[in-house]
């Protein structure tokens, strides 16, 4: 059995993203519908079947794993996932995408799991209107998980910012001054048509990645960097200091052609593409043969064949894909 992920378009998988639960504890506006339904418990992987696809994925040479959801750190015992992750042979990057809710208790032990890197998601400086895009969520205890993470000494934090018009499109300079301030790091991005929403026209609220780089340079001078992610970001070095601007950029920037990615649903879904709907259920395979990776490790290789080639998101009109974000795993 082969040790490598290609597939047909000859691009090397070496990065899965597993989303470990759909629940979250806010319900940002851009992410999810103000009613949302989750999915039954029992039809979620449990821990040890998520550990199972991750030691799948780095037995077929997947280097860099990010745990993400849902809000993972509101999974009941996630740190037992960590540290099982954390233990891999082969797996060089353990890394993890959070709103912050649960930093300000958790940021040690994430540490001392093994989680190099951490995403912290920031869309506003303001309380009242943090608020309001997340519905639910409080600016001062995501800053106090911020301060905590800081703390804990991870070795590099970034802040992830959606940034959507009149909303808060002139908040990116100070998004970025509080970044300088902390020297960490920080990506905006574009909001991507997953999942119905009734909140706002996604049309209405685009807010491209360019126009942001413009506003910033009225106050910072972005210098191109040479960092290669073989993913979505382009990123900028801020001069004179140790923070970096990255954008994601799907509207205006299509990746498709370096993507080194697939996901996994927490339910065990195989999603080959954020943009499309192709997939693999493993779940089905994981309990159809308990304490065998072969057949899992099989089925990853041969999705390969279906990884599509690119997408492209329509901001007008219903979304191609109606899975919601925190199902796919951002
Ligand atoms: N709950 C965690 C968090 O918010 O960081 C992890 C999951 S969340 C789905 C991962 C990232 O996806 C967040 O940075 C969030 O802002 C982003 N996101 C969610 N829905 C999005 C959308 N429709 N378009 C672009 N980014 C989105
Ligand atoms: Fe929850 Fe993250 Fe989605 Fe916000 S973006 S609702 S924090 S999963």
């Amino acid at each position: 059995m082969s040790s490598q992920l290609i597939d047909k378009f000859n691009r090397k998988i070496t990065y899965m993203r597993m989303s470990v639960t759909d629940r979250c504890d806010f319900r940002c506006i851009y992410c999810m519908d103000e009613k949302m339904t989750f999915l039954p418990r029992k039809q979620l992987l449990n821990l040890e079947e998520l550990e199972w696809v991750g030691r799948a994925f780095v037995e077929l040479g997947v280097t860099k794993i990010r745990i993400t959801g849902g809000e993972p750190l509101v999974r009941k015992n996630i740190l037992h996932l960590f540290q099982r992750l954390g233990k891999l042979e082969g797996l060089k990057e353990l890394v993890l995408t959070t709103n912050g809710s649960q930093l300000f208790k958790m940021a040690d032990s994430l540490k001392e799991a093994g989680i190099k890197r951490i995403n912290i998601s920031l869309d506003s400086l303001k309380p009242e209107r943090f608020q309001k895009m997340t519905r639910i969520g409080k600016l001062d205890v995501v800053l106090r998980g911020i301060d905590a993470a800081i703390l804990a000494g991870f070795e590099r934090i970034k802040i992830n910012a959606v940034i959507l018009k009149n909303r808060n499109h002139e908040e990116v300079i100070d998004l970025v001054k509080f970044s300088i301030e902390r020297g960490i790091d920080i990506t905006f991005i574009e909001e991507m048509p997953l999942g119905l929403i009734n909140e706002h026209d996604r049309a209405e609220a685009f807010y491209s990645s360019l126009q942001i780089r413009q506003d910033l340079k009225k106050s910072f001078t972005l210098l191109e960097s040479t960092d290669i992610t073989a993913g979505p970001s382009r990123y900028y070095s801020v001069q004179n200091t140790d923070t970096r601007v990255g954008f994601i950029s799907p509207h205006t920037h299509n990746f498709c052609n370096t993507c080194n990615r697939v996901r996994v649903t927490t339910e065990g879904q195989l999603l080959l593409c954020l943009g499309k709907e192709n997939s693999v259920d493993l779940q089905s395979i994981i309990r159809d043969h308990p304490g065998d990776i072969m057949p899992l490790k099989a089925a990853i290789i041969k999705a390969m064949d279906i990884k599509p080639e690119g997408h492209n998101f329509e901001l007008v009109g219903q979304p191609q894909v109606l899975r919601y974000m925190n199902r796919t795993g951002g």
